[in-house]
């Protein structure tokens, strides 16, 4: 069993990308510079916010805050979008989702300008991705990707399952992995809550993309030997023995799954530090566009 180290791979990642940085400076051209705009004071997303921020700094990128209070009203959103839209100094920026319930997700993603969208979830985007066109891929996806070619898992002909089929993992996750590309060329079957027998279509996967949000769903009966999977999840679990009062748990029951898998990634240090890698990837291809 060989673990996916979303960690050290992200810092590898993360090393290339400030050698870039360097490199540019180096040359007189621009400082990549992203931003985020966080709405409101959900715990879990000003933790995503603060690890994306600091992570700019890490690689010698520029960043930028935008903490607006809950009450923000979806106009005074879209504005400061506009804003950012219009800053020349401004490369890529993001929403951070969940918005409050007031204010129309899908509104304020198509406010974005697809060109510093590195989230990659502007239609445009999604659209060329599904197209296979040169664009800033989700980076969950993007991540997923990067892990497996790093390691060199074999995808070419596999039989991958999804399970999940959100717009921002599982449904590009399907749509990535079955184009023609490098970790790519699978044959892939999406599944989601209302599929039916899960448990054999799981157990005939030579790869699994866990990415339902359920604490622990998948368990060692539900996967051949031999298997890779990837954990998506992140759920907060109850957990009185930690000081903050939880632990964060995978879609993936480690103990299960592990011993029968060739691949695995584990929760936290597998996906979610690839995550934040491919978002400053993003952000550095949004600058060198703009050369
Ligand atoms: P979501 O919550 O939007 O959707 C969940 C999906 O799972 C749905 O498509 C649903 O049909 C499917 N589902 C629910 N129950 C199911 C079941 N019993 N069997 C099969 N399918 C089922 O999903 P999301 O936003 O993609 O998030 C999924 C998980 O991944 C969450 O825990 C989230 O926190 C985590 N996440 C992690 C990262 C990261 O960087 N590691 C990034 C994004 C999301």
């Amino acid at each position: 069993m060989i673990i996916l180290d979303g960690k050290k791979t992200s810092n590898d990642l993360k090393e290339e990308i400030a050698a870039e940085v360097v490199k540019r400076k180096a040359e007189g051209k621009k400082t990549p510079h992203l931003a985020a705009i966080l709405v409101g004071t959900d715990g879990a997303s000003m933790t995503y916010v603060n690890s994306k921020v600091k992570a700019c700094e890490k690689v010698g990128f520029n960043s930028t805050l935008i903490d607006l209070p809950e009450e923000t009203t979806e106009e005074q959103l879209l504005h400061e979008i506009a804003e950012l839209n219009n800053d020349k100094d401004i490369d890529g920026f993001i929403v951070q989702l969940p918005l409050p319930n007031h204010i129309d997700e899908q509104k304020v993603l198509m406010a974005i300008d697809p060109d510093k969208d590195v989230d990659g979830f502007h239609p445009v985007n999604v659209g060329k991705m599904t197209l296979d066109l040169p664009t800033f891929l989700p980076a969950t996806p993007f991540g997923i990707l990067e892990l497996l070619k790093r390691y060199k898992v074999e995808t070419s002909g596999k039989n991958v399952v999804v399970i999940g089929r959100s717009h921002i993992v599982g449904r590009p996750m399907s749509i990535l992995m079955s184009q023609k590309r490098e970790a790519g060329d699978a044959t892939v079957t999406l599944t989601h809550s209302r599929t039916k027998n899960l448990s054999e279509i799981t157990q005939k996967a030579d790869i699994i993309v866990a990415a339902l949000g359920k604490a622990e769903f998948l368990t060692g009966d539900m996967v051949k030997e031999g298997v890779t999977v990837i954990d998506v999840g992140i759920t907060r679990v109850k957990d009185e023995t930690k000081k903050r009062g939880y632990r964060l748990a995978g879609d993936v029951d480690f103990d299960s799954v592990a011993p029968k898998s060739e691949f695995i990634t584990p929760v936290p240090g597998g996906v979610g530090p690839m995550t934040i890698a491919m978002l400053l990837k993003n952000t550095l291809l949004a600058c060198e566009k703009v050369d």
